[in-house]
C-alpha cells in the first residue's frame, strides 16, 4: 500500500483552469479574459523595450556571474525598490529604518511577511483581515502560515464602489492591533480604489486602534501610469508614521511574470528593530528558498540604478496604462450605444488591470459558453485581454446576457 492512499485530491487553481480551457478552445473569437498578465493590442504578451535593453546590458557585462546571491538578495534591487515605493524623499529611509527582503516576486515577498508575523507578530492570535472580496491568495498565504484570516467589506454591489463605511465599521470593532492587508493601487479583483481623502479616514482608524498595515503592492505605475500616484498611499502611511510592510512585485509593472522579481519592504520604527526584523526574515528565507534568483532582479535594479532607463520605463508603464483605461473608455461608450440595461460608469471609474463587472455567476456562465469568453466566475476581467478587434464582440455578448 502507499504511504500516500488517504491524501485527498486538491483542487486545480481557478485562474489557471481557466487558462487551459481557454487555451482548448478552438473557436475563433475567443476571448480570454481571466488571467492578470498584460498584452498588446494585437493580443500578444509584451516584452517591455526597457527590459530589452537591459538584457543587453547585462548580456555585454562580464563582471556578472551565476555566483549566489546573498540570502535577502541583490542590494542595489532592494534599495532601488524601497526607494521606488516610498520615494526618494522619505523620512523613512532618511532615518535608515527602511529595510528590504528580495523575494520570489510579490507571492513570495507576501509570503515572507506572512510567515514573520506568524512567528513574531507580539499580539498572540491576532487576526488578519483580507478585503472582501480579494486576491485569493492572500486568505491561502496567511492560512497557510496559521493565521485567523477575517474579512472586511470592500465592495459595495449597490454602488459598484468602495464599501467605505462598512470597511472602517470593521476596522472600528477588530480588536486593537488587528493586521490589515491593504492594496494600495489597483484593487484585484474590483478595481476599485479609495480617494486620498479615503484613506484619510482609513488611516485615522487605524491608528486611533494600533492596527499593523500590511500593504501588497502588485500594481504600482500600472494602474494610474504614474509611479508617485499610485504610492499615494502607502507614502501617506509612511507620513503618518505607521510601521508597516510593503510586498512590492515587479510582475506586472515589468512584464517580468516568469522571473520572481519582487521584495518586502518594511518600515521599522528604529534602525534596530530594521535589523532585528531583516534578520529573522534572512533565517527563515534560508530554509525555504535559502536565497532568491537574480535573473529578474537585476534587469530591475539595472533599470532603476539608470535616469535615462528609468524614464523609459516610465514610458514602457504610460503605454500599458493608457492602453487599459483606453479599452474601458470603448468598451463603456460601446454599451452605451447599445442601449445596455444597467450602469456602466464603474467600468471608466474603475483602475488597474481588473474590472468588476457586476456580472453575475451565471451570466459568465452563458458568455463562456455562448461567446467563448473566458473569465471568472465573480465577473472580474482583466482589461488587458481587451483590444481594438474583440472590445465590440466582448460588449455586445455582454448586452445580450445582461437582457
Ligand atoms: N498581490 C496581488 C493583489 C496580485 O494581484 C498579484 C498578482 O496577480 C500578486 C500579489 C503577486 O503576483 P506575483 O507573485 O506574480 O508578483
Amino acid at each position: 500500500p502507499s504511504f500516500f492512499g488517504q491524501v485527498p485530491g486538491a483542487p486545480a487553481d481557478v485562474i489557471f483552469a481557466l487558462i487551459s480551457s481557454y487555451k482548448a478552445d478552438s473557436h475563433a473569437q475567443k476571448v480570454d479574459l481571466g488571467v492578470g498578465a498584460y498584452r498588446t493590442d494585437e493580443g500578444k504578451p509584451w516584452v517591455l523595450p526597457v527590459v530589452k535593453k537591459a538584457d543587453h546590458i547585462m548580456m555585454d557585462d562580464d563582471a556578472l556571474d551565476h555566483e549566489y546571491l546573498p540570502i535577502l538578495g541583490l542590494e542595489p534591487f532592494r534599495k532601488a525598490s524601497v526607494k521606488l515605493i516610498l520615494g526618494a524623499n522619505s523620512k523613512a529611509i532618511a532615518e535608515g529604518r527602511a529595510g528590504a527582503a528580495q523575494c520570489i516576486s510579490g507571492t513570495g515577498a507576501v509570503y515572507a511577511g506572512a510567515h514573520f508575523l506568524s512567528k513574531h507578530y507580539p499580539i498572540k492570535g491576532a487576526a488578519c483581515y483580507i478585503s472582501k472580496p480579494t486576491w485569493a491568495n492572500h486568505r491561502a498565504i496567511f492560512e497557510g502560515v496559521d493565521m485567523q484570516v477575517l474579512e472586511y467589506p470592500y465592495w459595495d454591489p449597490a454602488t459598484k464602489g468602495l464599501d467605505l463605511k462598512g470597511m472602517l465599521r470593521t476596522m472600528q470593532s477588530a480588536p486593537n492591533g488587528s493586521i490589515f492587508v491593504i492594496h494600495p493601487c489597483a484593487h484585484n479583483p474590483t478595481g476599485v480604489d479609495p480617494t486620498n481623502d479615503q484613506w484619510r479616514q482609513i488611516a485615522d482608524v487605524m491608528e486611533s486602534k494600533g492596527h499593523f498595515p500590511f500593504f501588497d503592492c502588485a500594481y504600482q505605475g500600472f494602474a494610474s501610469g504614474s509611479l508617485d500616484k499610485d504610492a499615494y498611499s502607502v507614502r501617506y502611511f509612511v507620513d503618518r508614521g505607521f510601521e508597516m510592510f510593503i510586498a512590492q512585485s515587479f510582475s506586472k509593472n515589468f512584464g517580468l511574470y516568469s522571473e520572481r522579481a519582487g521584495n518586502l519592504t518594511i518600515v521599522a520604527r528604529s534602525v534596530e528593530v530594521k535589523n532585528r526584523i531583516e534578520s529573522q526574515i534572512a533565517k527563515a528565507q534560508r530554509a525555504v528558498i535559502s536565497n532568491p534568483p537574480a535573473y529578474g532582479s537585476r534587469i530591475v535594479s539595472v533599470v532603476l540604478n539608470n535616469e535615462t532607463l528609468y524614464g523609459e520605463w516610465e514610458q514602457n508603464l504610460s503605454t500599458m496604462a493608457n492602453r487599459i483605461i483606453g479599452m474601458r473608455k470603448i468598451l463603456f461608450d460601446e454599451l452605451i450605444r447599445l442601449g445596455t440595461p444597467g450602469t456602466w460608469n464603474h467600468i471608466v471609474d474603475q483602475i488597474g488591470m481588473f474590472s468588476f463587472t457586476g456580472l453575475t455567476t451565471s451570466q459568465v456562465k452563458v458568455l463562456k459558453e455562448k461567446y467563448h469568453v473566458y473569465l471568472t466566475d465573480n465577473g472580474r476581467i482583466s482589461m488587458a485581454g481587451l483590444n481594438s478587434k474583440n472590445v465590440k464582440y466582448f460588449a455586445q455578448a455582454v448586452d445580450f446576457v445582461v437582457r
